[in-house]
């Protein structure tokens, strides 16, 4: 029975649309050096946004203007319910109602993702993990919180993840145990915001980015298990042009 099933969610998987939003599975994009993110913008003409495009995430945030950002309210209800290993990265698929609330907007969690190394740098500072909790809101509008890892006591959420992850490329398993993911969430919310992409093709501009302030820490086996399978699937970070980082 549960063979069949993952046999049915692997098809559904490939039949994805591109996009940070779904991060499937257009064949050319990768990370090596002849279809990496240099060359993303020439692989497809729905890719030209990467390299055209003048609000261009990641970033190394750096240009900071101090703004009274309002607190962060992450209203959480659902759970992490499958891990899928599409080639681009570990992707977790949500259910029920998980929703952040910014101007004004109501946005819903798509899925969340990982990258090692992180893409987003703070300061000029790198992090072994960086995942990306998407959110769409009812007008198609894209809202990504970025929570950076660093080295230290094992995850616990991480790890309900990593349980039911396996590296063949194209898989997708239930979780054994489904968890809210706010899980992942440190006590303190403080953000940084700015307006960026999505990091992979079509590199869609237009998307809020709140990237939070504090990390949270996972085990050194953690983070390698998830490099193991991912590989380095971070894009360089782009240039800010006439942007600043809200903080
Ligand atoms: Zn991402």
């Amino acid at each position: 029975m549960r063979t069949l099933f993952l046999l049915t969610l692997s098809t559904f998987l490939f039949a994805g649309v591109t996009g940070e939003g779904h991060h499937a599975d257009h064949p050319s994009w990768g990370y090596a050096k002849e279809n990496g993110p240099s060359k993303w913008g020439d692989l497809a003409f729905e890719f030209h946004i990467c390299k055209e495009g003048v609000n261009q995430s990641p970033i190394d945030l750096n240009r900071f203007i101090e703004a009274d950002l309002p607190d962060l309210k992450i209203i959480y209800a659902g759970n992490a319910t499958t891990v899928a290993n599409n080639g681009h990265t570990i992707k977790v698929e949500v259910m029920g109602k998980d929703e952040v609330v910014v101007d004004g907007i109501p946005f819903s969690l798509v899925q969340f993702h990982f990258h090692t190394p992180s893409e987003n740098k703070i300061k000029g500072k790198q992090f072994p993990l960086e995942a990306h909790f998407v959110h769409e809101s009812p007008q198609g509008e894209f809202l990504v919180i970025a929570l950076m890892f660093e080295e230290g006591e094992p995850n616990k959420a991480l790890q309900k993840v990593l349980n039911d992850l396996n590296s063949t490329v194209g898989s997708k398993n239930l979780l054994h145990e489904m968890f809210n993911p706010g899980e992942f969430f440190p006590k303190k919310l403080d953000y940084y915001r700015y307006s960026g992409s999505f990091t992979t093709p079509p590199c869609t501009e237009g998307v809020r980015w709140l990237v939070l302030k504090n990390s949270v820490e996972a085990s050194k086996e953690q983070i390698e298990k998830m490099h193991k399978i991912m590989g380095d699937n971070n894009r360089p970070t782009q240039p800010l042009k006439a942007r600043c980082v809200l903080k």
